[in-house]
């Protein structure tokens, strides 16, 4: 009976999974902050991303450890950049077809200063220069299209950047790849464990010049609206639990597909719990799932993934 009147429901096939890939050959290194969550080697992510196509996920969220950054971020649209042969390899394996691949669009894991931007410094004061930012931002997205991505996810919450990425695409003959704008980021405290697993925590300052106060839904539904205009197929929010009120609101407003990324701090204060046993792991995690789905996201991104995945069957 609960099934046959049961409102919302999870399928795997809405679900994608964060990769964090990482130069070398065999490497499997858990993230301290996010239990069973790893960086892996390309030859590492391809058997993770098997195990993902085999549970039925929807798709993968590529983020890249280059051997080495630098104050611009080259390694985000270098041609043999870290996720661009990752794309290159995991594109290459029949199996894995059924995944939808999205790469994610940002510098601050290829920076040395760890910002989504350029950084111009005068002594001590330090600026994010927005447009000089969007030109990389877009070299960026048409480099890891080349490199096979079905998707492009710009992270960054520069403003502009939908529009310059949506024209460099459209130059480049990549007509045909669709862009997820991560429209709604708000500055958050829950994306802390993510910083050690991609790696990439501001050396200085803080995001909260480009990402949103967390006390404001009307500012994200303007940031919704102009991510839109700028010619963005797909919206993505985050984080998710904390802002379920704003997913609803998008909800409401938008027909776009929406998506919410269960962002780290989520999963790991979750995982912490469990391993305290406080919580009941499988109903906590199916609960904070259904949540975000009741909510109005079509898609959510979550390192629960697979665990979720296992659960639905
Ligand atoms: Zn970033």
């Amino acid at each position: 009976m609960r099934a046959l009147v049961r409102e919302t429901h999870l399928h795997p096939g809405a679900l994608i999974y964060p990769l964090f890939i990482c130069p070398g050959e065999g490497v499997r290194k858990e993230i301290s902050s996010m239990p069973g969550v790893f960086n892996l080697s390309i030859d590492e992510a391809v058997k993770e991303a098997e195990a993902c196509a085999a549970l039925g996920l929807g798709g993968l969220l590529l983020f890249g450890l280059p051997a080495e950054k630098d104050e611009q971020g080259s390694g985000a649209w270098d041609a043999d950049g870290i996720v661009q042969q990752g794309l290159r390899a995991l594109k290459s394996v029949r199996a894995l077809d059924s995944l939808v691949v999205i790469a994610d669009v940002c510098l601050c894991e290829y920076t040395s200063h760890g910002h989504c931007g350029v950084v111009a410094r005068d002594g001590g004061h330090y600026e994010i220069e927005n447009d000089a930012s969007i030109a990389l931002l877009a070299k960026a997205a048409v480099s890891l299209a080349t490199a096979g991505a079905d998707v492009v996810a710009p992270s960054d919450m520069m403003d502009g950047r939908v529009e310059a990425i949506r024209e460099a695409l459209d130059a480049s003959g990549l007509s045909g790849t669709p862009i997820l704008s991560y429209a709604s980021k708000f500055a958050s405290a829950f994306y802390g464990p993510f910083r050690e697993a991609a790696d990439s925590a501001p050396q200085f300052g803080d995001r909260r010049s480009y990402q949103m106060d967390g006390a404001n839904l009307r500012e994200a539904m303007r940031e919704i609206d102009q991510d839109i205009a700028e010619g963005a197929d797909m919206v993505l929010m985050k984080p998710a639990m904390p802002y379920l009120d704003v997913i609803r609101a998008a909800r409401e407003r938008y027909d776009v597909p929406l998506g919410a990324y269960q962002v780290s701090g989520e999963y790991s204060m979750l995982q912490a719990a469990f391993a305290r046993g406080w919580l009941e792991p499988e109903r906590a995690m199916m609960e904070s799932l259904i949540s975000i789905r009741r909510a109005g996201a079509d898609f959510i991104v979550s390192y629960f993934a697979k665990d979720a995945a296992q659960v639905l069957g």
